[in-house]
């Protein structure tokens, strides 16, 4: 059987350890499907696979044990089915992200349209390493974005409304943080102990904690693996439009600067990752992130 070479060198195609087989990685940003999808996928797996599917690390779906020979039809039915090829090289990878606002109590942010638009407009991208992304809702941080290479984590600082606090001491129970104490009668928030997870802000009987400042931390360089990083603070920023501006200017940093053959994580002092940050905090500059 004559094998359909040029797809092959496409990310979302992994050779097996029986090399007469491939397993086929599909593009699925946030991991978000719809069941007529799912059901397609099912129907692609039998025809073309094994009869079954495998759930990744990475919020896609791999489809093993597929005849090389047959990659372009593969390809092509995936395409019309708006599942298509993936990508696991030294390229930008299936974006990942939580819930977010759309179902998730804890969430400041909105995370699955945001991963839509960041998939967009950088997903397969030629890179020298791998870039992997992931956006969490809030800082507990489902799907630990601070171990990609770009790691995108909603946030939001709390306010307390002067003098009208009780002192009931609801909102110290709920900070996991020991962030809140209480003082003369009333809460004092303790900024540097504050995760800004927002959690407290809904934990007030009498409402008097406010969010303020909802914003995306973005952090660069985390990873995982044998020697797991945690990314570094690169900025924060308001709206997902900045979210997406500075994701592209990341990449583009990456792409120009990095050396293929190392992590990413390694070589982030020698691409002076400092004065990228502070070109980017001049850039998207606010007085009111930290
Ligand atoms: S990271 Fe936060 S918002 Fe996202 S799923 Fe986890 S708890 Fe919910
Ligand atoms: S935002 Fe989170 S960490 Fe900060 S005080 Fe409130 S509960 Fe504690
Ligand atoms: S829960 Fe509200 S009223 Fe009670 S201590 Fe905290 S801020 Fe004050």
């Amino acid at each position: 059987m004559k094998t359909q070479f040029g797809i092959h060198t496409r990310g979302g195609v992994i050779t097996e350890r029986d090399a007469d087989y491939a397993t086929i990685r599909l593009r699925i940003p946030a991991g978000v499907l719809s069941a007529a999808q799912l059901r397609g996928i099912a129907e692609i797996a039998e025809k073309y696979g094994d009869g079954g599917v495998h759930l990744t690390m990475r919020q896609t779906i791999e489809l093993p044990h597929v005849d090389p020979s047959l990659l372009e039809d593969i390809a092509a039915v995936l395409g019309e089915n708006g599942t298509p090829l993936g990508a696991e090289r030294d390229e930008v990878v299936n974006v990942m992200a939580c819930p977010g606002l759309e179902r998730c109590k804890y969430a400041n942010v909105e995370t699955t349209e945001l991963a839509k638009r960041i998939d967009h407009l950088v997903f397969g991208k030629e890179m020298p390493v791998k870039v992997r992304i992931s956006i969490a809702g809030c800082t507990y941080a489902c799907g630990s974005p601070q171990l990609n290479e770009i790691g995108i984590v909603g946030r939001i600082r709390p306010l307390r409304i002067p003098g009208l606090c009780t002192g009931c001491g609801t909102c110290v129970e709920y900070c996991r943080n020991c962030a809140i104490a209480i003082r003369d009668g009333i809460s004092v928030l303790d900024e540097s102990k504050c995760l800004q997870c927002g959690i407290c802000i809904y934990s007030c009987p009498f409402h008097l904690l406010k969010s303020e400042y909802p914003h995306y931390q973005i952090l660069v360089g985390g990873r995982r693996g044998m020697e797991p990083r945690i990314g570094r603070e690169l900025i924060n920023v308001e709206t997902e439009d900045e979210v997406v501006a500075v994701v592209e200017r990341i990449i583009d940093w990456i792409y120009r600067r990095a050396w293929s053959g190392r992590l990413l994580a390694d070589q982030l002092d020698e691409l002076d990752f400092d004065r990228f940050k502070e070109m980017m905090e001049k850039e998207f500059s606010t007085d009111r992130g930290d």
